[in-house]
């Protein structure tokens, strides 16, 4: 680890242990460190790192072809995948559209917005809105789009301008004279008034993610919030991306986060857990509304990646999915979840010092947030110069720990955060 790295790692030059093995919830360096992987990386390893059938399924589709450029060829792995994915969802799908990874699904998605509008005549319909301390991918439109300032300040020139409405973050922004669903009403008709600003003739899409992940931990919706967000998105013809990409495929406990809200995106897009890591894939699920109106206009999607509908890909995707239903691991996602957020409330309690400094535990299934503050009473976050994010993922891993944690997003508003998702086979014993 002393010469300089040859590989541009987020660092210039990443002093990082080498990963040699994975072992169901473990992963090996090559020193022969186990670390617990209680963050799936970034919510991606939902089966643990060493699932046979799936390797098998990967080498099997590797046997019979790896690639087929699909202007050439559709494939059976991507066939499967979609109907699977379709009969799994509550929405009214009717294609998918499979790519390489989060940010190429988000763009995907956009692009989908837009040209359906364009077919329908709508042609003015052009602006998104998305939401404060939110993520959905560093590829240029992604990031365009999403409210992390501390990710979009470098390349704000290159960016189209955001708009942006509250995000549900309720420890911060609920008042006391409101309950959750009063909260959840006033900040979901920020949507209205701004769509309103703009000119309803102009907005395409209003963007969010169901449960909110990288920015700000695990941040969920308050009751009610989505089905208002739907009934604005309806009236004024705006299109619902809902950005599952790191809370979806089962982290929450169903396979689909919106179905705690009983809403529907008219596009949804998925993709970490989705193949658990073994392969890169991503996903856009498209509702039949938009298929219907491209079919009937001009047929073709304007759009389109070497790498979709990766044959490789969409087998560890197909696979991964049959794993979650015959273990039946959304069941332990939420068993799980629930127990190790009491775990982590009893132990953070059990130490005053410590206690002293967590302001909120949140999430849900295993999909859990720790917010961090300097002082408990008035919600202060830490110094960010003191980038607390960074000892704490430097001592976890020191300890054989790997945790997810993040700083603040440079509004001031928060500060640093731990993110909790391990892998789904997860049981008390590790
Ligand atoms: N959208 C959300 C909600 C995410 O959390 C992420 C990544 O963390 C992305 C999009 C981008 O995904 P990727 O890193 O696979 O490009």
């Amino acid at each position: 680890m002393n010469k300089h790295s040859n590989i541009m790692q987020r660092t210039s030059n990443p002093q990082l242990p080498t990963i040699a093995k994975g072992e169901g919830v473990y992963l090996i360096d090559k020193q022969n460190n186990r670390y617990l992987d209680a963050c799936g990386g970034a919510a991606v390893s939902c089966l643990g790192h060493s699932n046979q059938r799936v390797k098998q399924a990967i080498i099997d589709q590797i046997n019979a072809v790896p690639y087929a450029h699909t202007s050439f060829f559709t494939n059976d792995s991507q066939e499967l995948l979609a109907e699977h994915l379709i009969a799994h969802s509550e929405g009214d799908f009717s294609q998918v559209y499979f790519v390489s990874g989060g940010s190429e699904a988000v763009e995907t998605s956009l692009k989908l917005a837009r040209q359906y509008f364009l077919e329908k005549g709508k042609t003015d319909k052009k602006y998104f809105i998305a939401r404060k301390q939110s993520y959905h991918g560093n590829t240029l439109g992604a990031l365009a789009i999403g409210g992390n300032l501390w990710r979009r300040k470098p390349f704000d020139p290159l960016l189209a301008e955001g708009h942006h409405i509250s995000a549900c973050y309720e420890y911060r922004e609920q008042r006391e004279s409101e309950t959750n669903f009063e909260y959840g009403q006033r900040i979901a008709n920020e949507l209205e008034t701004m769509i309103l600003d703009l000119g309803e003739e102009n907005v395409a899409a209003f963007v969010a993610e169901t449960v909110v992940g990288a920015t700000a931990g695990a941040l969920t919706p308050p009751e009610g919030y989505f089905k208002r967000i739907r009934e604005i998105c309806d009236q004024y013809d705006v299109l619902l991306i809902l950005d599952e990409v790191m809370c979806g495929m089962g982290r929450t406990g169903t396979l689909h986060a919106c179905e705690q809200e009983g809403v529907q995106g008219d596009l949804q897009t998925i993709a970490k857990g989705i193949a658990a890591g073994y392969q890169a894939l991503g996903a856009v699920l498209i509702s039949k509304k938009i298929v219907d109106a491209i079919d009937n206009g001009t047929g073709f999607f304007q759009h389109g990646h070497t790498y979709i509908g990766h044959p490789t890909g969409c087998a560890a995707g197909y696979a991964t999915q049959l794993e979650i239903q015959k273990q039946n691991l959304l069941n332990n996602v939420k068993r799980q979840g629930s127990n190790l957020k009491k775990a982590l409330k009893e132990s953070f309690d059990a130490d005053v010092l410590v206690s002293e400094h967590i302001g909120d535990i949140r999430g849900r299934g295993l999909f859990l947030g720790v917010e961090l503050v300097a002082d408990k009473a008035s919600k202060q976050p830490f110094d960010p110069a003191l980038k607390l994010h960074k000892h704490i993922k430097k001592k976890a891993m020191e300890n054989l720990l790997m945790v997810y944690p993040m700083g603040g997003t440079l509004d001031g508003v928060n500060g640093d955060h731990i993110l909790i998702a391990p892998p789904f086979i997860i049981d008390e014993e590790n």
